[in-house]
């Protein structure tokens, strides 16, 4: 046990990083070591017990080596490691980012984050150490935490299974699984026509149409971002196409309000049904009825004027 000690105590004020995250800088002390990628960062990670080590994110499609490469550090060297990265240009999702978190990553520095509060971040980490339970099978967690493979109009069944099944999804954080919105279409455009408007990009993205409101649910969105991602989906101006809207974010409120549009189409559904019911059995009589009641033409000669017309 001393000797663990004595090795938690040695490195816990050291750095290892990869080379890019300093944007040049010389290494900044004697504590510091620097490498040239994320491989080899990790290689040296593997024999550290309490250190810093700093990785850099260019573009999204690293985040899944990262992700594992993260995940292997904290499930082998254990909760001491400080596991930080740097996103190096705007490329990172929220759904990027907690799935990082998720692996095991201590912190996240925003590309907007200068070099000088990044150093400033990393202070404030020293002598903390992870209290978040990682889970073993990061597979699971990756596909947990994968947007779901549908994107764009749905019915309004589906729609409703779809959100559900977000709702249910314990790997999400309560509160945090999107935006759900209401929008009512101006006079004179139906909310199926303004479907035409409306240009969801990323999975995980579904509208459907009820009540004559376009239903949208906006995966991983944060309240704080609807506008930007309603600037982003439609082509028109919001405030051009829909008279209001009402927003939900928070789990109780989703549910509950998709447990509302259940029942309405139940009830609708069910209306529907009496409605048949109370028509006469066969529709075949009905035609006939009908087609007895319908005027028949009657053959008409007009008169020649032999005939005695005018
Ligand atoms: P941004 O484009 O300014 O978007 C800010 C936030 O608005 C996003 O944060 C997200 O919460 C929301 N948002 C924007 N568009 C959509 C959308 O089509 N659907 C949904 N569900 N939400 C949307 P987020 O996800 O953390 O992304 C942060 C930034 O990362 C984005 O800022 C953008 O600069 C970049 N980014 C994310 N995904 C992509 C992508 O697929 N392509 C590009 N070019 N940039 C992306
Ligand atoms: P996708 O998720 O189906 O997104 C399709 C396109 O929607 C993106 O093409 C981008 O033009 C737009 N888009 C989606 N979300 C945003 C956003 O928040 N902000 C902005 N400005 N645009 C957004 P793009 O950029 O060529 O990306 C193609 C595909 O690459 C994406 O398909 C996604 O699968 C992946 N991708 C790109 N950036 C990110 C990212 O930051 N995180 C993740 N997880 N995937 C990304």
């Amino acid at each position: 046990i001393s000797s663990l000690h004595t090795q938690v105590v040695s490195d816990a004020g050291r750095y290892l990083a990869e080379r890019c995250i300093l944007e040049g800088a010389p290494p900044l002390s004697v504590n510091w070591k620097l490498f040239e990628n994320s491989v080899q960062l990790t290689q040296h990670g593997m024999q550290a017990m309490a250190a810093t080590l700093i990785f850099a994110l260019y573009q999204s499609d690293q985040i899944n080596t990262l992700a594992h490469q993260i995940h292997n550090l904290r499930r082998q060297r254990g909760n001491g490691l400080k596991i930080v990265v740097r996103e190096m240009s705007a490329s990172l999702r929220y759904s990027d980012e907690r799935l990082l978190l998720a692996c095991g990553a201590s912190l996240i520095v925003p590309h907007a984050a200068p070099l000088s509060s990044f150093l400033t971040m990393l202070e404030g980490i020293q002598g903390l150490r992870l209290s978040r339970h990682i889970p073993v099978n990061i597979d699971a967690l990756i596909a947990g935490l994968q947007p779901l493979p549908v994107k764009g109009y749905l019915p309004l069944e589906d729609f409703s299974k779809a959100v559900v099944s977000l709702m249910e999804n314990t790997l999400l954080p309560e509160d945090g699984k999107g935006v759900m919105v209401a929008l009512r279409p101006v006079p004179g455009l139906s909310a199926r026509q303004s479907m035409t408007l409306c240009h969801q990009r990323r999975f995980g993205d579904v509208m459907t149409v009820a009540q004559n409101r376009l239903f949208l649910f906006l995966s991983t969105c944060r309240i704080n971002d609807l506008d930007t991602a309603l600037k982003f989906i439609f082509r028109l101006p919001v405030r051009e196409a829909f008279s209001n809207w009402v927003v939900w974010y928070e789990d109780v409120d989703i549910r509950s309000e998709i447990k509302r549009l259940a029942h309405n189409m139940e009830l609708a559904q069910s209306t529907v049904k009496r409605d048949l019911k109370a028509m006469p059995k066969n529709p075949t009589i009905i035609e006939e009825t009908e087609a007895e009641q319908r005027r028949q033409p009657i053959p008409f000669t007009l008169l020649s004027r032999e005939q005695g017309g005018a």
